[in-house]
């Protein structure tokens, strides 16, 4: 529940908006630790705590790899699926959390390791929430930004990922800035035209990886085959258009697969005259069947991107030591 639905269920047992609040922001802070809400009559807290559910997340791994701070968490959901999120240091001052929306995935991209792994279900609003909730809880910095980079596609479980986001952003729940909230996608194109009616402040992020038909189809078969790249990029021009912002695109690279100069030529054709910025992630992929491209092969494929004249950042992919790189989230001790 949100903060402003915590209210409405608990207005016929006699506690205000207010107080509703109060306890919302107190179980953020302190989860199952203690019910010492301050400013609430025992009494009051004694009817709330015979009506609601606290469930949490069991944490059954952390690791830490030393060489950049990333640190993964693997959580154990009640039913016995399991889910990661990456704790991303920013500067030497506060955290970004990428965390999971679903255990495994539907889709089936041939370079993602979640992707792998089949499909086991949606998580449930809490269990997107408890992640945040369990990281903060310990960490030794602020936890200012999410990104929906974790397991599974965020926009396949619309409603949850959606109601999770108003309550990270909520100052009673994380209080975390709706800009430095990022939904990434692989290009469910219903979901983002309904994202872009609905007019969030949230961020959105596509996953593109190829920029043909062909090209797109054998990396992404099954969001090319349900959501063909031409409807993909009308919705990211009207995401654009509505709001009057570049709309990021996240492109994996890999070596000899979708970096040459036709490669480049398609991308430059398709994106004519919409305002992106390109994010450049070198695949990672612990099987070896995929390898990031060399650097003059990146250098090359930037430079034919030039006339795009979009900013092209290439994004650190951090934690490779312990699997919790882009791509590399597949659930195991
Ligand atoms: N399902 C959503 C969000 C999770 S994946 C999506 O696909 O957008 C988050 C990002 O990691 C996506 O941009 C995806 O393309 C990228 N990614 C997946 N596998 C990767 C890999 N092996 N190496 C690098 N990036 C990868
Ligand atoms: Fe699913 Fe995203 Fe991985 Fe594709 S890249 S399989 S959509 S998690």
């Amino acid at each position: 529940m949100t903060p402003a639905e915590l209210g409405e269920f608990l207005a016929p047992h006699g506690i205000s908006a207010v107080e509703a609040r109060r306890l919302f922001a107190h179980h953020v802070q302190h989860g199952r630790r203690n019910w010492d809400v301050k400013n609430l009559a025992r009494e009051k807290i004694a009817r709330v705590a015979a009506v609601v559910d606290t469930p949490t997340l069991e944490v059954i791994d952390r690791r830490r790899d030393p060489a950049d701070g990333f640190m993964k968490y693997l959580f154990a959901l009640a039913d016995g699926a399991r889910v990661e999120a990456v704790r991303i240091p920013i500067f030497d001052d506060k955290y970004t959390l990428c965390l999971s929306s679903q255990a495994g995935c539907p889709l089936d991209c041939v370079f993602c390791a979640t992707g792998r792994l089949g499909f086991a279900r949606n998580l449930a609003t809490w269990e997107i929430v408890e992640q945040l909730r369990i990281v903060r809880d310990e960490a030794d910095r602020p936890l200012r930004g999410v990104v929906f980079m974790g397991m599974g596609e965020p926009f396949l479980n619309y409603d949850n990922v959606i109601t999770a986001a108003r309550i990270f952003a909520d100052p009673s729940g994380g209080a975390i800035s709706g800009r430095a909230i990022t939904i990434s996608t692989s290009g469910v194109v219903p979901a983002i035209r309904r994202f872009t009616d609905e007019r969030h402040p949230y961020r959105l992020a596509i996953s593109l990886t190829g920029a043909t038909r062909a090209r797109r189809r054998s990396l992404m078969p099954a969001a090319e085959k349900t959501w063909p790249i031409d409807e993909l990029i009308d919705a990211v021009r009207a995401h654009a258009a509505a709001t009057r912002d570049r709309v990021t695109l996240e492109y994996v690279v890999i070596r000899g697969v979708n970096c040459g100069a036709d490669d480049a030529a398609a991308l430059c054709e398709l994106l004519r005259g919409i305002p992106v910025r390109l994010n450049l992630i070198d695949v990672n992929d612990a099987t070896g069947r995929f390898a990031p491209p060399s650097d003059d092969e990146r250098r090359a494929f930037i430079d034919a991107l030039q006339p795009l004249g979009a900013p092209i950042v290439r994004r650190y992919s951090g934690g490779k030591d312990v699997n919790a790189a882009c791509g590399m989230l597949a659930a195991t001790a």
